[in-house]
Formats: C-alpha cells, structure tokens, sequence
C-alpha cells in the first residue's frame, strides 16, 4: 500500500467533495476528532438533486436498528424518520401481497434543503462541529488530503416519477412488474401529505416516459391515488464494486465509489458508512480499502448475486417472490439472512459479477438521441 495514502496531515484542512450523506459523514467524523474539514458542495444546497424526495433508510443488513448504527458513528438522528412495518406489494396480474414486519422493516426519510431532512440535519450537525461548507464549489481536483464524495458517475438504474401532494394515507406501495420498471420495482411513498411515485428501472431507459406513464396508470387503478401539484423527479444510481476505493491518494466514498445495494438500491446507508470508515481511514492512518473490504463488501458482494436472480426472474418469478415475502412474519429477519453472505451466494458470485458488468453495458440506454434522466443529467453535471 502506496504510504501517501497513509500519512495523517493534522495541520492542513482536509478537503471532500460533495456534501451528500457519504461526503457529510465524512466531515463529521472528521471534525468530531478535532481535524479541520472544508466540504465544497457544487450546488447552492444540500440535496439538490433530491429536493423533497422520500426514501428508505433500510434496517435489513445489520442486527442492530439503523439509527442506533447511525448513534453509534457519531450521527445524529434528528431528522424526520417514519418507521415503516408493513406495505402493500402487486404482482403483474394485480394480485395484492400484504407484507409484514414485526421489527421496523425501513424508515421512511425525506431528502434535498428542506427542515427535517437527512441532509439538513447532517449538514446541521457538521457545521455545529466547525465544519467549512462551502456552496456553488465544484471541486475536480484536490491538492491536500481529501476525500471524494461527488455521488453516482455512470447510471446503473434510474428511478423516474412525480413528486406530490396528497391525501393518501402514510404508507408504501410496490409493484413488481416487468413492463413497469424493467428489472426493477415501481414504489408509491406516502408520508404527511406528500408523495413520490416512481418507475425504478434497471434496463429499458430509453423507454422512461412509457414506463413513468404505466407506472402512474397502475398505481392509480390499484391504490387509487391522486396526485396534486404533481413534479417531475427522477436520478439515477451507480453500483460498481471497485478492485480499489482510491483516486491517486484520496477514497472515495458513497455511489462515487459505486457502492450500493445493487439489488433495489438503497443506498444511503453504504454511503453513510463507507465516508465514516474513510474518515477513520485518514485519522488512523489505516488503509480504506482494507476497511471497507472488510465491513462493506460482503453486503455488496451478496447483493450483486441477489440483483443476477432477480433480473432473471420475469413476472412469474417476482410473483412467486413476493408470495414467499408475504407469508414471512419477520420480513426484516428474512431480508436480513438474504443479504448475509452464504457459500450458495458464495459460489454464485463470479457468475453474478460476469453478469452485474454486463448489464452496465445495457444496450438499452447508448447514450444516443436518449433522453433518460442519466443522458439528461450527464449532459450538464457528469460530463
Ligand atoms: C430517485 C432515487 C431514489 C433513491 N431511493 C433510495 C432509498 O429509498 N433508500 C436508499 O438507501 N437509497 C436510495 N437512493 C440512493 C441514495 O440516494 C444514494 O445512494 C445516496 O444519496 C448516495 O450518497 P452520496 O453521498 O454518495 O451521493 P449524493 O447523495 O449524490 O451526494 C453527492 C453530492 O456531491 C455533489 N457534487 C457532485 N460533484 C461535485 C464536485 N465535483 N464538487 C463538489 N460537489 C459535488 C452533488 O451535488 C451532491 O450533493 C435513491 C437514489 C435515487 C436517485
């Protein structure tokens, strides 16, 4: 291991890019052990390319409850958090699969500038610790110390809707079905009066808008919803287990590295995780890709070979699926053992990893007169 990578600069500012949830764990930790820490953020705010949107902060892949993991890194938790024990999931024919939890199964947060977000609260807490943020800073290149954290650089899947208004119920909705979200899942999220409705496609980009359209006609005709003040939303997500979490001598951390949970996505929580432990990185003078190797990767590892038995799976297999999810009384238990590494998932890794890179090349989205929310965003954020 190179030793720049190792040396601790405790006189110099440490610089990140990016103050998403990886870039902002980072800087707390950081700053929580006294260091000096300058995060440039290349937009006027806080997750900006969320703005209001709803999400799962899973509390499946550890035993422990998400935000007593998030407590125990030194985070705070005061951000709106809905605790989310049973849903509503559809099949293609229609058929309704109750899901269930005795333990909470993921809580339901908002994200982007606004109060009682993640961002907000992280952003609160870090500048309460002295750190630097600096808005409308893209930073490309980094002399110092510093840490990557700049978010998604290609699009594996996307997830295309509408924000909202609303007077449904709080709650969650899925269905999993092919000609919906390719692949993938639609998801219908209800908290306080607002909502997101979203096609979470993994193949099929170029087909967004179809797709975004069947997604709203299902949901409408299956959970009856209606939508006020509606507001396109969409992004896009990048999964990618790299041999190395290093830029020359900086980690990188979150979906800049491509960590994430390659079967459905969420996300937030290796983001979390992967900017604490590079943080560590550089006070402990410790190797990140050791670290990250070995706290983060089996998770991923598992969940390349879950998103290869999923996309093989059509409208039968999910159906069958999500039957078996239904009839589970501890979903969360059940989850659980399905992202923890096994010798059958052990065994099925090469075969899934041949096939995750595959799918990447997607000939779905050539970037061609294609007008998904990647090639759109691509054009004025990632090029
Ligand atoms: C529509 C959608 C729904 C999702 N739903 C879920 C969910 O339900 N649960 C879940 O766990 N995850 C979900 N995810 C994934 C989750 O949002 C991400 O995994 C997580 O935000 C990654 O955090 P990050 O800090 O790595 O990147 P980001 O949150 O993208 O933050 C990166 C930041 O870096 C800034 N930036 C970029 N370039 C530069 C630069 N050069 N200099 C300075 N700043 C820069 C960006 O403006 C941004 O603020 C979803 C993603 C999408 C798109």
């Amino acid at each position: 291991m190179p030793n720049d990578k190792n040396n601790t600069h405790t006189d110099t500012a440490v610089e990140i890019a990016g103050a998403g949830p990886a870039g902002l764990a980072a800087a707390i930790t950081l700053a929580r052990a006294g260091r000096q820490v300058v995060v440039h953020e290349a937009h006027k705010e806080v997750g900006h390319r969320f703005g209001g949107d709803f999400q799962g902060l899973e509390n499946w892949t550890t035993e422990e409850d998400a935000l007593t993991v998030l407590e125990g890194q030194g985070l705070t938790t005061d951000f709106n958090a809905m605790p989310c024990h049973s849903g509503t999931f559809f099949d293609a024919a229609g058929n309704r699969h109750e899901i269930k939890s005795n333990e909470t199964l993921f809580y339901l947060l908002e994200r982007g500038p606004g109060p009682g977000t993640l961002d907000s609260a992280l952003l609160r807490q870090a500048q309460s610790l002295g750190v630097e943020v600096r808005f409308n800073s893209r930073l490309d290149q980094m002399a110092g110390e510093g840490i990557l954290a700049a978010g998604p650089r290609a699009a594996d899947a996307i997830a295309v809707g509408y924000h909202f208004e609303t007077d449904l119920a709080d709650g969650f909705w899925a269905i999993c079905d092919n000609e919906l979200a390719p692949q993938g899942y639609a998801y219908l999220l209800a908290m306080n009066g607002k909502g997101t409705v979203k096609s979470c496609m993994f193949s099929g980009f170029k087909q967004e808008k179809l797709y975004v359209q069947r997604t709203l006609e299902a949901f409408q005709r299956l959970v009856g919803f209606e939508m006020k003040n509606p507001r396109p939303h969409g992004g896009s997500g990048n999964f990618r287990i790299p041999e190395s979490a290093y830029s020359g001598p900086h980690p990188l951390v979150g979906e800049q590295a491509g960590f994430q949970d390659t079967l459905w996505g969420f996300g937030m929580r290796l983001a979390i995780s992967s900017g604490v432990l590079a943080a560590n990185s550089l006070l402990n003078g410790e190797d990140y890709d050791t670290l990250w190797q070995r706290e983060l990767k089996p998770q991923m590892d598992t969940s390349v070979v879950n998103r290869a038995l999923y996309s093989l799976m059509g409208n039968h297999g999910y159906s069958w699926c999500l039957r078996r999810l239904a009839s589970s009384l501890n979903l969360r238990k059940s989850l659980r053992r399905q992202y923890q590494p096994s010798l059958p998932k052990r065994l099925l890794a090469p075969w899934a990893r041949r096939r995750h890179e595959s799918q990447r090349k997607d000939v779905t989205c050539d970037h061609i007169d294609c007008h998904c929310i990647w090639c759109r965003e691509a054009c004025c954020d990632h090029a």
